[in-house]
Order: C-alpha cells, then sequence, then structure tokens
C-alpha cells in the first residue's frame, strides 16, 4: 500500500483553485492548477459505493493537499485501485490508482462553486436502468482499464457529438 495522502505545507503561500471536503469536516483537502472536466462514471463499483453514478474531477497528485484527514480511511477496491471515504460521516470522496501520478475527487465534495463542467459519461453499459444521460455529454460505453485499451474500449458512441472516446491515457475511474 502506498503512503498515505499529506498536507503539502509548501503550498501554503499558494491560492488553491478549490476547495472541499466530506460532510461532517473530518477530511478537508485543497486543490492547485487546472480541474479536469467532471467525468461521470456508471461503473458498478462507482454505483455501489456512492449510491449512484459517480463524478468526478481529477488532479494530479502533486496538485492535491489532504490538510483534514482524521476522518479519511481507504477501501482497496482491487489490488490496483483504492477509494477514499470518511469513516464519520461515509462521504464518497477520492479513488485513485495505485500506481497512479492523480487523484480522482468526488465534483459534489468541492466548495461551491466549482466552475466545473461535466462533459463525458463512461461506462454507461453498466448504468442504472433509471438513469437518464443528460445530452450534450461524450458518451462511453466502457472506460480504459490501466491505460490500455481493450477490443471494447473501442466501442465508442455518443450523444450528438459525433465518435468521440477519452482522452489518450485517460483511465475510467473504476476497479
Ligand atoms: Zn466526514
Ligand atoms: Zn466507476
Amino acid at each position: 500500500m502506498r503512503e498515505d495522502v499529506e498536507a503539502i505545507e509548501e503550498r501554503d503561500d499558494e491560492t488553491p483553485s478549490a476547495t472541499g471536503g466530506c460532510l461532517c469536516g473530518a477530511v478537508r483537502y485543497r486543490l492547485f492548477g487546472p480541474l479536469r472536466d467532471v467525468i461521470n462514471c456508471h461503473c458498478g463499483q462507482c454505483q455501489r459505493t456512492h449510491g449512484n453514478f459517480a463524478a468526478y474531477t481529477r488532479v494530479k497528485r502533486s496538485a492535491f493537499s489532504c490538510d483534514e484527514r482524521q476522518g479519511l480511511r481507504w477501501y482497496s477496491s482491487s489490488d490496483r485501485a483504492r477509494r477514499g471515504f470518511c469513516r464519520t460521516c461515509g462521504a464518497s470522496l477520492f479513488w485513485e490508482r495505485l500506481d497512479g501520478d492523480a487523484i480522482s475527487i468526488s465534483a459534489g465534495s468541492i466548495d461551491p462553486p466549482s466552475g466545473l463542467k461535466t462533459t463525458q459519461d463512461i461506462f454507461v453499459a453498466d448504468k442504472g436502468d433509471y438513469t437518464e444521460l443528460a445530452p450534450g455529454t461524450v458518451v462511453t460505453l466502457q472506460g480504459r482499464r490501466g491505460g490500455k485499451a481493450q477490443p471494447e474500449v473501442n466501442a465508442y458512441t455518443s450523444v450528438g457529438q459525433g465518435v468521440a472516446g477519452l482522452a489518450k491515457g485517460e483511465t475510467g475511474e473504476t476497479e
């Protein structure tokens, strides 16, 4: 297991691009630099742990500072990825690959206004049958695993925007 996330004290003089935390305040974080557009992940794991699809933004790990983490716990959802949550209030907050250099952050945990836009829906092959996709987002039946394309990864469809898929090297928030 990798080292736990930490507060980055060298960033204390910088203005964060966003701040956020869980419902009870036992986890608080700052984000620096650009935030990725929000991707809705409809995979079965996200549905189970978020109670619905997951809306994630993402930053480099070096741009993530977890300043209050007394409530933070990690669940190893596979041998390749883990999910961060608050043990006190139950908030689902983070997702990261163990060998990655980025961390995904639940968009709803960001202090509003986030200024973010939702641009993609991924793993829609697994989406709940009660979920209606918003028009205008790029829709992907599957995400990528481990950054490696798999045959079904190329089965992209889209809603009103032509054929499109995840950016090169992008991974879906699953596992
Ligand atoms: Zn909490
Ligand atoms: Zn997912």
